[in-house]
């Protein structure tokens, strides 16, 4: 057994100190990137953030919405191949917005085989709750070899080193995030994890180094933290929570003692293995939660929201483009970030 010392950080451990700056509005401010892959050959430009590919966000309704403002969907995997048909025969244009999702079994790679041969579209998330197993790595090379000219993004992982190795095997994006997640239970029932801060900023650093990129999966409660990943160094930053009990969102609303809900669970909770692997097998427990959260109406509020904060990070520290957010970005370490006084009063947010 072996202890590492080095302090590792998560978002609530850092602030971002501001910078003199030439920028006069956030009207300045740019958060369009372009990305060229190591091995796919597609070009992607937008605002690089993404719906997680969760049951409740991973939707073509959530797409929709998303893609006028030029951010990416990852469709949940169990999005049945009619809808996908339905959905791709009615909407052209949206090829640069969305991620189809499998997983590492043979079933995934022949339903993402199966969908690939109807739908052009470019990019592919794989995505497994434990990126260090060889199966996986394995499924990722399948992928890469059926697939050469895809962009894929895999994951996830949490240490430099797993980071080149799927870089290597084929990622293009490495998914980066071991149990950060608002409806994420690994870190109580396993005692695994990695404080999401430190790593982004070791992934970010082992892929760069190989000209791959990396993507935040999980932890962002706040557009600040959305910021934090993109400083820390995230080529791309993936959402969940902040994106669920929207309209866009799967699920009916509903009230309970006069506020309005929706429910949104954890992909590896109960509610979802009961749903997709009926019930849980005996061997395993489950690592995820659900959860009823406050409906929040239509997306595009929360969307702006979001942008609005990144773009005025930008003006604080003096970057023109999200590209240079980074190279501007200097974290102090605090103790405190919120002044929590009033806290009680952000549930009027349920409405
Ligand atoms: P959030 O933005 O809600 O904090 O995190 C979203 C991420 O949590 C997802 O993209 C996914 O990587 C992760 N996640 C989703 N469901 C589960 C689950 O049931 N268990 C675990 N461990 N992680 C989950």
């Amino acid at each position: 057994m072996r202890i590492e010392e080095d302090l590792k950080l998560d978002f609530k451990d850092v602030l971002i100190r501001p910078k003199r700056s030439t920028l006069r509005s956030r009207i300045e401010v740019d958060l369009n990137r372009e990305y060229k892959f190591l091995h796919g050959k597609y070009t992607w430009h937008g605002v690089p953030i993404i719906a997680s590919n969760m049951d409740h966000t991973g939707t073509f309704a959530m797409a929709k919405v998303l893609a006028e403002h030029q951010l990416l969907t990852a469709i949940s995997k169990f999005m049945p191949k009619k809808d996908w048909q339905d959905f791709a025969a009615k909407h052209d244009g949206l090829q640069n917005n969305i991620f189809i999702t499998a997983g590492s079994s043979d079933n995934d790679f022949n339903n993402l085989r199966d969908i690939l041969k109807v739908i052009d579209y470019q990019m592919i998330c794989l995505d497994i709750a434990n990126g260090y197993s060889q199966h996986f790595v394995d499924a990722l090379k399948r992928v890469r070899s059926t697939f050469p000219d895809k962009v894929i993004m895999a994951g996830n992982v949490v240490t430099g080193e797993m980071a080149e190795e799927l870089i290597l095997s084929g990622a293009d994006i490495v998914k980066v995030g071991i149990g950060p997640g608002s409806v994420c239970i690994t870190r109580k029932k396993t005692g695994v994890g990695y404080p999401q801060l430190s790593a982004i900023i070791e992934c970010a650093d082992a892929a760069h180094g190989l000209r791959g990129h990396v993507c935040a999966d999980g932890g962002c409660t706040v557009p600040g933290d959305v910021v934090k990943a993109f400083a820390a160094g995230a080529d791309f930053v993936m959402l969940g929570g902040m994106f669920a009990g929207h309209d866009e969102c799967e699920g009916e609303v509903f009230t309970e003692k006069g506020r309005s809900y929706k429910r949104f669970y954890g992909m590896s909770s109960t509610e979802a293995m009961n749903k997709y692997a009926g019930g849980i097998a005996d061997y395993r427990s489950s690592e995820g939660k659900s959860v009823n959260v406050c409906y929040r109406g239509a997306v595009e509020n929360t969307v702006l929201d979001i942008l609005g904060g990144l773009r005025s990070a930008c003006t604080y520290v003096g970057a023109k483009k999200l590209k240079e957010l980074s190279k501007c970005t200097t974290f102090v370490r605090v103790t405190q970030q919120l002044n929590e006084v009033y806290v009680d009063q952000e549930m009027k947010d349920c409405r």
